[in-house]
């Protein structure tokens, strides 16, 4: 029986994690033909790379660093998820247009309640300005939960893009005066172990803090949250299990059950 076709496009990829979770779920669900492969692509040859994927059967594609902005311009249609926030994460293909939505909003908000990480009233600062920031965002001020949010990116002109997308008095700058209560990065510094150089004050509230990305170890975020005196600081592969739930659904009709993965995951 042919395979039915999914897959992450991404660069780098080489460290997803996506394909474990989807092929965990397809067995739970006893979905013997199924498969998850990775897509290493750059910017040049996003545009070819996902038209080939569909071309060649493909039936559901995740979208991955750094490609979510420029892959919600190559979308023939969007969903709500994905219009409110300006960036895409899950592709789908009907007939000839492709679909785009994002999950990563909906994915970070569940993983915040399974932690029970309260929202209410808070004082949020996202680390960062690139496409899982605008779909935090987006989330974060659709939650109803009276949260304030500062933006702090290495590029301030972008930041100021995506200030500028939402036109929400409930966003703005990073200032230097403030503190906070949740700190989420956006930015991939985890990624290579480089020297990580934040401005201190934004520990100054003891924030619980999270990190985008995920790893089998302490995450070098992570870490340089801890030996500032964070009591808390998690990882985003809690999100990133819930991100592909959303994705699963969309694709299959269908929600998996993600009880007790993120354990099993850290333990593989
Ligand atoms: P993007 O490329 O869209 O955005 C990256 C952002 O990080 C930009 O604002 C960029 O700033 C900033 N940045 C990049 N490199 C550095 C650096 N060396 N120092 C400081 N800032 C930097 O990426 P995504 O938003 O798609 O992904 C970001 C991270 O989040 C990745 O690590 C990814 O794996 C993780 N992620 C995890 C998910 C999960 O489910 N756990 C889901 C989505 C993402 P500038 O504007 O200056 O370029």
């Amino acid at each position: 029986m042919a395979k039915i076709k999914f897959a992450v496009i991404g660069n780098p990829i080489e460290h997803s994690m996506s394909p474990e979770i989807h092929e965990y779920f397809a067995s739970q669900n006893k979905l013997s033909n199924f498969s998850y492969k990775k897509i290493l692509s750059t910017e040049a040859d996003l545009e070819n790379d996902i038209s080939k994927f569909f071309s060649c059967g493909g039936r559901g594609l995740n979208v991955t660093i750094p490609f979510k902005l420029s892959a919600y311009k190559l979308c023939n249609q969007l969903d709500s998820t994905a219009s409110r926030c300006g960036s895409v994460n899950t592709l789908v293909k009907d007939e000839n247009k492709i679909i785009g939505h994002n999950t990563d909003g909906l994915g970070f908000i569940d993983d915040l309640r399974t932690k029970n990480i309260s929202l209410v009233k808070s004082k949020i600062l996202i680390i960062g300005a690139g496409g899982s920031a605008m779909s935090i965002c987006s989330a974060l001020l659709n939650s109803n939960q009276e949260v304030n949010i500062s933006i702090l990116n290495r590029t301030i002109v972008n930041a100021e893009k995506l200030i500028s997308f939402f036109k929400d008095s409930k966003l703005e700058m990073y200032n230097k005066k403030d503190s906070y209560d949740l700190i989420i990065n956006t930015t991939p510094i985890s990624m290579s172990g480089e020297e990580i150089y934040l401005p201190m004050d934004i520990l100054k509230n003891n924030p619980t803090c999270y990190d985008l990305f995920y790893s089998k170890e302490t995450t070098s975020f992570q870490k340089w949250a801890y030996n500032h005196g964070v009591e808390k600081c998690f990882d985003g592969l809690g999100m990133l299990i819930h991100q592909a739930k959303h994705s699963f659904f969309i694709w299959n009709g269908i929600t998996p059950d993600t009880n007790l993965l993120e354990d099993n995951l850290r333990f593989i």
